[in-house]
């Protein structure tokens, strides 16, 4: 058996191998520590001293889940033959290997979390490097590519988060330099010969049957083709299935996504938090009131790619809308919806042949509530509804065969017999009232030849070995007739067999047999018939996808109250009373304080927002960014009104803790993103700030803020906002006619300073750190002598000269206050607010000390 074992592992060297043995599935030697130690399991030895560690056969998914989270394969190694006590080797095979990326069952999968495999290759010009990428969901059937450059591979390998990435070996430092965040746990390199253009088109040529990818919308040599091609090669090596989910590959287009690096994408808890990587929390689960999986899964798509094109967003605002305007018609067709299966998945496993007779019935159950959805998408004004309307194909004649081919509850495995509905097969309805006639027949039989022996205590019983048999005891011997075969002896009884018996069994016994054997014949047959539908299908469950997330968008919108934004051309940013999506769902019904926000000409495309710790500034930023983003994804907003720009590109530098454990300070982590940023922003990107140049000395910070602040404001141009404590900063409102100063508004009572949370042009000129730490519990003698220390430093601090102007930037208005000048106010704060409030007003007034 050992032998056999090592001969499985070293078929499947890099895979964690259960070797089925009787009852348990086991695993010897560096697996058995590995399953120890990352399953907790007992290890034993076998032999006293093979390493062996066991897991109970009806547990495998379990442990499976387990290992593949890990970012383990696993190969199953299974017993081929019954267990046989004569036989002393049962032939054994692995029948399945099981990777984090090729995983289709559900139980191991989260229904409303996309799970991907991803391919990189490196192609291009030494001049021009391109990394060709592409990622295929194999329960949903999405399989698309692009090529890339080296510098945007990390933020679209996050966006995709697969589960499992595979490389060309020659690729594999690259690979494995890349960020932790963006690479997937399972890393699995592939030969080389795999990715070449030769191999790898011409797998993706014959499965698709086509002579060229052209009519995808690729070029011929494109460098993401060879990493589809080598994903493909690797499905059907471990999955050993045809691929018949994956009907077609999409060419995926960057420029018509709005733009998320990583960092923004964590920083702005789009689907995970920060904190603990949970959903909960996140803008995702603030948001989300889809009713499938499906439209969960297209919901956290489109989060992490908004759409950037104008007529898309629109079409999406408009249906909507319309769903927001009726909700009768949405109440019944989020009725509908709540009721409908995972069809994507469904699909997905009639390609691969997984699908049980309930999957079957799971379709069916869900076709028969499409004739009550595609009512209710009649006559609409929105395209994007006409649309729906039309893709929903209803399947009805799938329908029709499913409905009568099934039982309305079957079992789950075919072999269970019992799925196949009366009247579907005349050879079944026969078998079946052969086997149910059985019993009758026995009883007949009983009672008949007790009648004719005379013999009251005859018995007609049934076992594995003899079939059939009478039963008469000892005592009753003499009155055997002579047409009784005997077949064995018992202690106090003799049992015999009679050619009447014998034909009956031959003829009746097996038809339950048979039955079900047909019933599994049927069933595949069926399940073939719906192969045939997996276009069509594929088709409705998307459009399912797409009317759950818009009636999902409406239903937020009327529950928490959402605005339709109006989507404008110009770079500016108008929403009044914004609220933070996710924050106004924790706190208290009616204590979150909205803000206004006004990027354009004359409110300033470049906010500079002072104020103390704690008193709001990050959850005003983040909360732009993210109604922003949701505009993007065609959402309405959190708000009273809403205007937005097209937006390219949203940037965030914010927070930087878990960076922090990857080894590098604080320090370089915020100038790595900023880099980033002054690198790659443009005139129609959103920048997000949050504190620049902690970590380093204070005029080291203030001096790279205030550089990097200019060069957003000169140079680029794009709508920025930039929380800080730095109040030097503000004096720069002089200089940059697009920046102005905000605040977070304060009120100081005799013994008490409250925080407003509410924004307001003007700079702040306290910073209120104490009161913090008081809020914080830090000892009072502490905090008086704190107080002292910031009188005397406050005394005698001055300010660091501007800095010189850089020769490239636009324009400086009047020159920059050169002299030294004493920290004080620029301008009394002016805690006034929109439409009222001029803030230009407070830039104009001439700086205290000039
Ligand atoms: P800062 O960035 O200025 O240090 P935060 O944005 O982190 O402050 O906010 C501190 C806390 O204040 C938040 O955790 C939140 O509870 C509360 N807060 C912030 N903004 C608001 C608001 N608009 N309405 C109500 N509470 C708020």
């Amino acid at each position: 058996m050992m032998q056999q074992y090592h001969e499985a592992k070293a078929r499947h060297p890099d895979a964690v191998l259960f070797f089925r043995n009787g009852d348990f599935y086991e695993l010897f030697e560096d697996d058995a520590y590995l399953g120890h130690k990352v399953l907790g399991l007992t290890l034993t030895r076998r032999d006293k001293e093979i390493p062996m560690a066991g897991v109970p056969v009806n547990h495998l998914e379990r442990y499976l889940g387990q290992l593949l989270k890990a970012g383990y394969r696993v190969a199953v190694c299974e017993q081929m033959e019954e267990a046989d006590p004569k036989k002393k080797l049962i032939p054994r095979a692995v029948t399945q290997v099981v990777t984090p990326g090729t995983i289709t069952d559900e139980g191991l999968l989260d229904p409303r979390t996309p799970n991907h495999l991803a391919a990189v290759v490196g192609g291009g010009t030494p001049q021009a490097p391109l990394y060709g990428l592409a990622w295929v969901e194999l329960t949903t059937g999405t399989f698309a590519a692009l090529d890339l450059p080296p510098c945007r591979l990390a933020d679209e390998l996050g966006r995709i988060a697969a589960a499992e990435i595979l490389f060309p070996e020659s690729l594999a430092e690259a690979v494995l330099s890349l960020p932790a965040p963006v690479l997937p746990l399972s890393r699995t390199a592939r030969p080389d010969w795999q990715f070449a253009p030769t191999t790898a088109l011409a797998a993706l040529k014959e499965h698709f049957r086509v002579a060229t990818c052209a009519g995808f919308g690729f070029a011929d040599d494109q460098p993401c083709l060879r990493a589809a091609g080598a994903l493909l090669l690797y499905l059907r090596d471990t999955l050993k299935a045809n691929l018949r989910q994956l009907g077609r590959l999409q060419p995926y287009r960057p420029e018509e996504r709005l733009l998320l690096d990583e960092v923004t994408r964590r920083s702005l808890e789009l689907t995970r938090t920060l904190r603990d990587n949970q959903r909960h929390g996140s803008l995702l689960a603030a948001i989300d009131r889809t009713l499938t999986p499906m439209g969960a899964r297209y919901l956290h798509d489109q989060l992490l790619a908004p759409l950037t094109d104008a007529p898309a967003i629109e079409d999406r605002l408009d249906a909507v809308e319309e769903w927001v305007q009726d909700s009768p018609g949405r109440r019944q067709l989020r009725e509908a919806l709540a009721r409908c299966a995972d069809l994507q998945r469904l699909t997905s496993r009639i390609a691969t042949l997984r699908a049980t007779p309930r999957d079957l019935a799971a379709i069916a159950r869900t076709l028969r509530l499409l004739p009550d959805i595609q009512p209710l998408l009649e006559n609409r004004r929105s395209d994007l509804l006409q649309r729906c309307r039309r893709q929903l194909d209803l399947c009805a004649d799938l329908r029709q065969r499913l409905e009568s081919a099934l039982v309305e509850e079957p079992p789950l495995s075919a072999k269970e017999g019992g799925l196949i509905r009366p009247g579907f097969s005349p050879e079944l309805d026969e078998l079946r009232q052969l086997s149910r006639e059985g019993k009758n027949w026995i009883a007949r039989y009983q009672a008949q030849e007790i009648a004719r022996t005379g013999i009251s205590s005859l018995k007609v019983g049934y076992n594995q070995v003899f079939g059939y048999y009478i039963e008469i005891t000892h005592a009753n011997a003499s009155r055997v007739p002579p047409d009784y075969i005997r077949k064995g002896t018992l202690k106090n009884a003799e049992r015999y067999i009679t050619p009447a018996l014998k034909e009956y069994e031959e003829k009746v016994l097996t038809a339950e047999e048979k039955a079900r054997a047909l019933e599994a014949q049927l069933f595949s047959a069926l399940r073939e018939e719906a192969a045939q539908y997996i276009p069509r299908l594929q088709q409705t469950a998307e459009t399912l996808a797409l009317l759950d997330f818009l009636a999902a968008l409406a239903e937020l919108a009327v529950e928490r109250n959402y605005v339709r934004p109006a989507i404008v051309a110009e770079p500016i940013l108008d929403i009044r009373d914004g609220r933070h999506p996710v924050l106004e769902q924790t706190l208290p019904p009616g204590t979150f304080v909205p803000n206004d926000v006004r990027c354009d000409a004359e409110h300033g495309t470049f906010w500079l927002i002072t104020g103390p710790n704690m008193s709001g500034k990050s959850t005003f930023i983040r909360q732009v960014a993210l109604l922003t983003l949701l505009a993007h994804i065609g959402s309405f907003l959190p708000a009273r009104s809403a205007r937005i720009g097209l937006t390219d590109r949203i940037f965030t530098r914010v927070g930087a803790s878990d960076e922090l454990s990857r080894g590098y300070s604080t320090f370089m982590v915020e100038m790595t993103e900023a880099a980033n940023i002054l690198n790659n922003a443009t005139p129609a990107s959103l920048v997000i700030l949050d504190e620049i140049g902690r970590g380093t000395s204070t005029y080291d910070g203030i001096s790279l803020a205030w550089a990097i602040t200019e060069h957003l404001h000169d140079a680029i141009g794009c709508r920025t906002l930039f929380a800080t404590h730095y109040h030097e900063l503000a004096q720069l409102a002089h200089t940059l006619p697009r920046l102005r100063n905000y605040n977070v508004l304060v009120r100081e009572t005799d013994r008490d300073v409250i925080f407003l949370h509410r924004i307001a042009p003007g700079h702040a000129d306290k910073s209120y750190g104490i009161h913090v730490a008081r809020l914080a519990g830090v000892p009072e003698p502490v905090l008086q002598r704190a107080a002292e220390v910031l009188r005397t430093l406050e005394s005698r601090h001055e300010l660091p000269a501007p800095q010189r102007r850089p020769a490239a930037s636009i324009d400086p208005p009047e020159g920059p206050p050169r002299r030294k000048h004493k920290l004080k106010p620029l301008a009394p704060t002016v805690p006034l607010l929109f439409p009222e409030a001029d803030p230009s007003a407070e830039r104009e007034s001439p700086p205290p000390s000039a």
